[in-house]
């Protein structure tokens, strides 16, 4: 078990017993695909791959790290961005977003093993984030709302790291409840827990990773977010969650460049797609969010041009062999697909995918189903 495997390191690096171990999963994001820095809405559940952070204390203003993934430990004092680099920059600016919000954080042995897919559109990341901010929070007894932690958590990343990310990653991990979806108003940060039970229905979730390299990922990124920002400037609205589906005709109408009409198009499309999602999933009509993650797909790969072919494949083999729906889950250029499944169909599916990609010559994909887990928290 990965939480026995953390509490050995930790005995191994530290010579000591850790005064207990925290846990936060990886997520996938059922639908809602870069609405989250446009201020609009998300939809992610909890995977119940998680990353352990067996930690224990040490002297103020002291903290040291270690990895199941990483051969050396990394120890560092008070430090402020850009400090620490590399893997171990995560946990330092996880120190340092906690501090920077007015917390004395306790000095602290960590270490780290994991089961979520690093780089693979399953936020390990925040789940690393989000395990060490837990345990760093019980471990000092420090007073901080749950809704706070997840911007906190994103500091850390954004500021300390240097990746700019939206706030989804680090919501799902720290916020989601086990056998529920997230629905997360990225502008007020008001959530809500959809029930999610597809074992109930019969159907999965199918999880296929297309192992595909991530290439150009920060530029790309980069570049979508400012055409957002641009265009909701040009527009004359704070965040393009502001325009609403009934508005697109006309937004559109009143932008010159192609590519920014279809990045736009696919962020207000998404928000409402979104939206219809969680209406049929608090009437119970699992299946039929099917046409709703295939939407998805079609506006991430032809709207906002975030997916590869093994993605497309991927989602288009699954919808051959029966699936209700299927999309590139994350932020793009590679990274995993989800499909909605009956679930003694999950196998065929999984097949056909290995089969396609073989005939392309691509690595060949993983793939495995999932339920919603639950949230951060100290086992
Ligand atoms: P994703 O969040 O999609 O998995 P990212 O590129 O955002 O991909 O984050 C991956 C990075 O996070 C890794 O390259 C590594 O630096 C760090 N990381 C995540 N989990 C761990 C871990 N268990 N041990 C060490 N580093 C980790
Ligand atoms: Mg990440």
């Amino acid at each position: 078990m990965i939480a026995d495997d953390a509490a050995a390191v930790f005995r191994k690096q530290f010579g000591a017993e850790p005064a207990g171990l925290w846990a936060a999963p990886g997520r996938v994001n059922l639908i809602g695909e870069h609405t989250d820095y446009n201020e609009g809405f998300v939809l992610p559940f909890a995977l119940p791959q998680r990353t352990i952070a067996a930690v224990g204390p040490a002297p103020a203003g002291e903290w040291t790290v270690t990895s199941t993934f990483e051969a050396e430990p990394v120890s560092f004092g008070v430090t402020q961005p850009g400090e620490v680099s590399g893997w171990a920059a995560y946990v330092a600016g996880v120190v340092w977003a906690l501090q920077d919000a007015g917390y004395e954080v306790p000095g602290a042995q960590i270490a780290i093993a994991s089961e979520v897919p690093l780089g693979s559109g399953l936020s390990s990341s925040a789940a690393l984030e989000s395990s060490v901010l837990t345990a760093l929070i019980d471990l000092g007894g420090l007073d901080v709302p749950l809704e706070k932690r997840p911007s906190i958590a994103q500091r850390a990343e954004n500021v300390y790291v240097g990746a700019p990310t939206g706030i989804l990653d680090q919501s799902a991990s720290i916020r989601c409840e086990e056998g529920k979806a997230l629905f997360l108003d990225c502008r007020s940060y008001e959530v809500e827990q959809i029930p999610f039970d597809l074992a109930a229905e019969g159907l999965a979730i199918l999880v296929i990773n297309s192992n595909a390299p991530h290439q150009h990922v920060d530029g790309e990124y980069g570049a979508r977010r400012k055409s957002c920002e641009d265009a909701a400037r040009l527009l004359g609205v704070p965040a393009l969650r502001d325009i609403t589906g009934d508005q697109l005709d006309d937004a559109l109408a009143r932008l010159d460049d192609e590519v920014m009409r279809r990045r736009v198009r696919h962020i207000v499309t998404e928000d409402d797609r979104v939206l219809a999602t969680v209406k049929l999933l608090h009437a119970g009509q699992v299946r039929e969010i099917g046409p709703l993650l295939t939407a998805s797909h079609a506006s991430m790969r032809d709207d906002f041009e975030i997916t590869v072919a093994q993605v497309d494949i991927a989602v288009e083999t699954a919808l051959a062999v029966g699936a209700y729906g299927a999309r590139m889950t994350g932020g793009g250029f590679g990274g995993c697909v989800l499909a909605l499944v009956d679930a003694d169909k999950a196998a065929e599916v999984t097949a056909a995918v290995e089969e396609a990609y073989a005939k392309q010559g691509f690595t060949p994909p993983t793939a495995w189903t999932v339920t919603a887990g639950p949230g951060a928290g100290r086992l």
